[in-house]
């Protein structure tokens, strides 16, 4: 009798607790901070231009190369804008090939690529999640946004790295 009453206890506990699970993809539960998800691109709000200079370290880096870029003079250091002598011009990552390893962000002496809280980016093509540097942009943005990221290294580079 008491163990029933035990076990019904438990139940009516059980019933009155709030759910911990969501009705996907309706209802979204937040994301841990450390969460890794894709890779994306900070931005410098300071100066209104990418942190990332185009040094392709971490692409030559990329167990998947699954990373492209191409990178510019930077017409803001003409300005005296900015200390950046070059910026990246291009920057693709295919996504569905990237095994979300950290390595590029590991390698990156400039601040300019995290593993952002992105996760939901299914598409029914097999290349269909080739973002460009806008898209990986914006995801960063949202990232800086989300968690109030503030970079570590990008203004004292480590020691013998110039951008
Ligand atoms: S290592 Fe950093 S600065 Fe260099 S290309 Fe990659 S993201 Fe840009
Ligand atoms: S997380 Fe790993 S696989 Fe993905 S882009 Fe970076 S280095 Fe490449």
């Amino acid at each position: 009798m008491l163990n029933s009453l035990k076990g019904l206890g438990v139940t009516l506990k059980t019933m009155l607790r709030k759910p911990v699970t969501a009705q996907y993809p309706k209802e979204h539960l937040p994301v841990n901070r450390r969460y890794m998800g894709f890779p994306a691109l900070t931005w410098d709000f300071q100066v209104q231009e990418p942190y990332c200079v185009g040094c392709m370290v971490c692409i030559r880096n990329c167990p998947t190369q699954c990373m492209t870029a191409t990178l510019k003079d930077n017409p803001l250091h003409k300005e005296g804008k900015s200390t950046r002598r070059k910026i990246v011009d291009i920057f693709e990552v295919n996504l569905g090939r990237c095994i979300l390893c950290e390595i590029c962000v590991e390698v990156c002496n400039f601040d300019a690529i995290v593993m952002s809280h992105e996760h939901e980016l299914s598409k029914y093509e097999r290349n269909g999640n080739r973002v460009d540097l806008q898209a990986l942009l914006e995801m960063g943005k949202q990232y800086q946004e989300d968690t109030g990221w503030e970079p570590e290294q990008a203004a004292a580079p480590k020691e013998g790295v110039q951008a």
